[in-house]
């Protein structure tokens, strides 16, 4: 078990594009080990979802995972999900905005507009293609990490109004939740 460090806004590997994974590389040991290590990393700072390049990594790997959260004690339960080279793909182009933050941008919330439901092609942690239907709050974690892969950060995703709701977190719990 490892904690890797993560990179906060303002570090330039948070707007890289991240490369993809070859699928060779998915079964050796080290990188399985990188997948644990991103897993443990989410859970020590209570994410719902972490991008490789959050800690340093510019390859399209992201984790998801929202158990009891204390940072979004509303959100539903989302098993754990690790996908690899991810395609997201829009059957409907209705959107709605609701509250986000993110590990980079530590004790930040804002309304972030996203696709209400999505569907994700990728590969998981055996190399076996997987699809992800979903909708809602899993549609949103989902935008937000593999936003991370693109070099994207949820503060581009706000548009002028949007960006009226951008609170400090004491804020946030004092004021909007
Ligand atoms: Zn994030």
């Amino acid at each position: 078990m490892a904690i890797l460090k993560v990179a906060r806004l303002g570090h330039p590997v948070l707007r890289k594009k991240a490369k993809p994974v070859k699928v060779s590389e998915i079964r050796t040991p080290s990188f399985q080990k990188f997948i644990e290590d991103m897993i443990d990393t989410m859970h020590e700072y209570n994410g719902a979802g972490l991008a490789a390049p959050q800690v340093h990594v510019p390859k399209q790997i992201a984790v998801i995972e929202i158990k009891h959260n204390p940072r979004y004690p509303k959100a539903p339960k989302i098993p754990l999900l690790v996908l690899i080279n991810p395609k997201i793909k829009i059957p409907a182009r209705e959107k709605e905005a609701d509250w986000e933050g993110c590990l980079s941008i530590p004790d930040m919330r804002a309304k972030v507009p996203r696709y209400k439901k999505i569907v994700v092609h990728a590969l998981n942690d055996e190399g076996k293609k997987i699809t992800v239907r979903a909708s809602g709050f899993f549609a949103r974690a989902l935008q937000h990490e593999i936003d991370h892969l693109s070099g994207h950060v949820y503060v581009d995703r706000l548009s002028k109004k949007d960006f009226r709701t951008f609170t400090h977190l004491q804020e946030f719990q004092k004021y909007w939740s």
